[in-house]
């Protein structure tokens, strides 16, 4: 079953991915949490397509709307980085690659950490009316 927290992100991420120029993209979110279990979210590119998966954890849904924002932003920034990593994932041995990656993840995120900044937070209007009615 749909979990209607993950569900409600698909609009934002949609939007995201709008001022991101990831327009042509087809974003999926999956309702499940990340293939590897310590990630708070995570991505996934078929080869030579402008189609992702997104993965959203449990713990990323209760995290602060800064955090989820620059996730967010983190995992659409693979979407404009994804052949470079096919690349070195083809060329590079499995050392080399996982050395590669580690610099890799650490670029993709300060990009989207500073990306981040100027973009919208999730917000849900749904949410503040029931917050206001208590
Ligand atoms: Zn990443």
């Amino acid at each position: 079953m749909n979990d209607p927290r993950r569900e409600k992100f698909g609009s934002y991420i949609r939007d995201l991915a709008n001022l991101m120029d990831l327009r042509d993209w087809t974003l999926i979110i999956i309702h499940e949490d990340p293939p590897n279990r310590s990630n708070i979210a995570s991505v996934y590119i078929p080869l030579g397509q402008r189609f992702c998966n997104i993965y959203l954890s449990t713990n990323f849904l209760t995290e602060t709307p800064e955090n989820q924002r620059s996730t967010i932003v983190h995992e659409l920034t693979h979407c404009h980085f994804d052949a470079a990593r096919k690349a070195a994932r083809l060329s590079l041995s499995k050392k080399q690659y996982k050395i590669w990656n580690i610099t890799f993840e650490s670029g993709i995120d300060a990009t989207a950490v500073a990306w981040a900044k100027t973009l919208p937070l999730p917000e849900f209007p749904d949410e503040k009316k029931k917050k206001k009615k208590k």
